[in-house]
C-alpha cells in the first residue's frame, strides 16, 4: 500500500498512508493529513493552532470480499483568523457520512444491477446505508424536474400497493420521463404541478387525459391554450369496463347452457382478436359465446370496429367514421352501446384532437408497469418520498427494479 495507491484505487487524495492492519477479516488503512494541508473549514485560513483530533472510521472500497476501512484522526484546529474551533473538512467523504465518496459511487454502480439488499450484503453494510446512498443520489438528480421544456404531457392516476392508494402522475410525452407525482387522485393532487408549471412559462400544446370531468376542468383552467386529447387507451379501457358489466347482466337472464358458455368468456372479450390463443381454442370459445348472445356479440364487434377510429387517414375521415360508429351503436338497441355512443359524442373534439396531436397516455401505461413492479417492493410504502423519487427517475431505469 502506498499514498499513491490510496489515491488511485480508493479516491483518497492529499493524505499520507501510515499503516495497514488486518483484523478479523477486515483491512484497516490508517492515514494522516500533513500539517501544511490543513485549512480552516469555516474560512479557509492556514493560520491554525492544533486542538486535538477526532478518531473516525470510513468504509472504503472492499478488496475482494474483504471490507476495508480508513482510520483517520480528523484534526481539530483553532483558527487565528475567524476564531472557529472545529474539525477540518474531510475531502474524501460527504459531511456526516461514515463512508467514502468512492464507496458511495461503487454502491450506486452496483445498484444498477442488484437489489438494495444484495448490495448491502455484498458490501457488508446495512440496508439503510444503501437506501440512503440511493436516496441522496435520486434527490440530487430528480427531486425537482425541469418543466420549462414541456410541450406534450399525459396525466393519469395509478393505483399503488395492496391497499390501492392512488398517485397522480404527469408524464412528459417528449422524453417519457415522469415529471410530477402527486398524492391521491382527481384534480387536487395536481395543484403543486400547476403552480410550478406556471413559474416556468412552459408552452404546453397538448394534454392526453381520460374522459373524467375532473381532469377536463383542471386542464381547461390551468392550460387554456392546450389541446385536450382523450386518448385511445382510456376509451378502450372504458369500453372494456362497460363490456364486462354487460356480461354478468346477460348472464343472469341466460339459460344453463348459455351460462356454461358465457362462463370464462370475459377475458376473451377483452382480448384483441390477434392475441387469442389458438392452442386453447379461444377463438372458437369466443365465437360460441357471441353466437348465443346477440347483445354481447354486437357490443364486441362494435368495440373491435371502434379501434379503426385511430387508424383513419386524416381528421375529416375520422370525423365521418366516428359519426358512423355512433349511428351504428345507437341503432343496435343495446343500452350499453347507446351509453357509449353518448359518451363519445360528448367528447368528440377531444377524440378527434388525436389527429392534431398523436399522443396517448398509453405511453404512461408502459411506465405504469414499471411502477407496479416498484410498488410490489417492500419499501413502496415504508418511505413515500423514496418511492416518489424512484418514480421520477423511472425513465432512467438506473436501479435494478427489484427488492
Ligand atoms: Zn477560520
Amino acid at each position: 500500500m502506498s499514498t499513491s495507491l490510496l489515491y488511485h484505487a480508493f479516491g483518497v487524495r492529499g493524505y499520507q498512508y501510515i499503516r495497514t492492519v488486518y483484523e478479523a477479516g477486515r483491512v484497516r488503512f490508517a492515514i494522516r493529513q500533513p500539517r501544511k494541508a490543513l485549512r480552516c473549514s469555516a474560512c479557509g485560513s492556514r493560520s491554525l493552532r492544533p486542538r486535538g483530533a477526532v478518531e473516525r472510521l470510513f468504509r472504503a472500497l472492499p478488496i475482494g470480499g474483504r471490507p476495508v476501512t480508513i482510520d483517520f484522526a480528523v484534526p481539530r484546529v483553532g483558527c487565528s483568523d475567524c476564531g472557529a474551533i472545529r474539525q477540518v473538512a474531510v475531502g474524501f467523504a460527504e459531511p456526516r457520512r461514515s463512508y467514502t465518496k468512492a464507496f458511495e459511487r461503487y454502491a450506486l454502480d452496483l445498484s444498477r444491477h442488484m437489489t438494495i439488499r444484495a448490495v448491502a450484503e455484498h458490501l457488508g453494510v446495512s440496508w439503510d446505508v444503501i437506501k440512503d446512498i440511493q436516496r441522496r443520489d435520486l434527490q440530487r438528480r430528480f427531486a425537482r424536474p425541469k418543466l420549462g421544456h414541456l410541450r406534450r404531457i399525459a396525466i393519469d392516476e395509478i393505483a399503488v400497493g395492496k391497499r390501492r392508494r392512488f398517485l397522480t402522475v404527469v408524464l412528459d410525452l417528449g422524453s417519457g420521463a415522469v415529471v410530477f407525482v402527486g398524492e391521491g387522485k382527481g384534480s387536487d393532487p395536481l395543484e403543486p404541478f400547476w403552480w410550478r408549471l406556471r413559474r416556468t412559462k412552459a408552452k404546453v400544446e397538448a394534454v392526453a387525459i381520460d374522459m373524467s370531468p375532473a381532469y377536463r376542468r383542471a386542464v381547461a383552467e390551468h392550460l387554456p391554450g392546450a389541446t385536450v386529447v382523450f386518448d385511445r387507451f382510456h376509451v378502450v379501457k372504458l369500453f372494456n369496463e362497460r363490456l364486462s358489466d354487460l356480461r354478468p347482466s346477460l348472464h343472469r337472464q341466460a339459460t344453463a347452457e348459455k351460462k356454461a358458455v358465457l362462463k370464462g368468456s370475459r377475458w376473451l372479450l377483452l382480448k384483441n382478436p390477434e392475441n387469442l390463443d389458438a392452442q386453447r381454442d379461444e377463438a372458437a370459445r369466443l365465437a360460441e359465446a357471441l353466437r348465443l348472445n346477440r347483445p354481447l356479440a354486437v357490443a364486441y364487434f362494435l368495440k373491435e370496429d371502434l379501434r379503426r377510429f385511430w387508424g383513419q387517414p386524416g381528421k375529416a375521415m375520422a370525423d365521418r367514421f366516428l359519426e358512423g360508429w355512433i349511428g351504428r351503436a345507437r341503432a343496435s338497441g343495446v343500452a350499453m352501446l347507446g351509453k357509449m355512443a353518448d359518451t363519445l359524442e360528448g367528447h368528440r373534439d377531444g377524440l378527434l384532437a388525436y389527429y392534431d396531436h398523436r399522443i396517448s397516455t398509453g405511453q404512461l401505461e408502459g411506465t405504469n408497469n414499471k411502477i407496479k413492479t416498484l410498488s410490489r417492493q417492500a419499501y413502496g410504502f415504508r418511505d413515500r418520498e423514496f418511492f416518489k423519487l424512484k418514480l421520477l427517475a423511472i425513465h432512467e431505469a438506473r436501479y435494478a427494479l427489484v427488492g
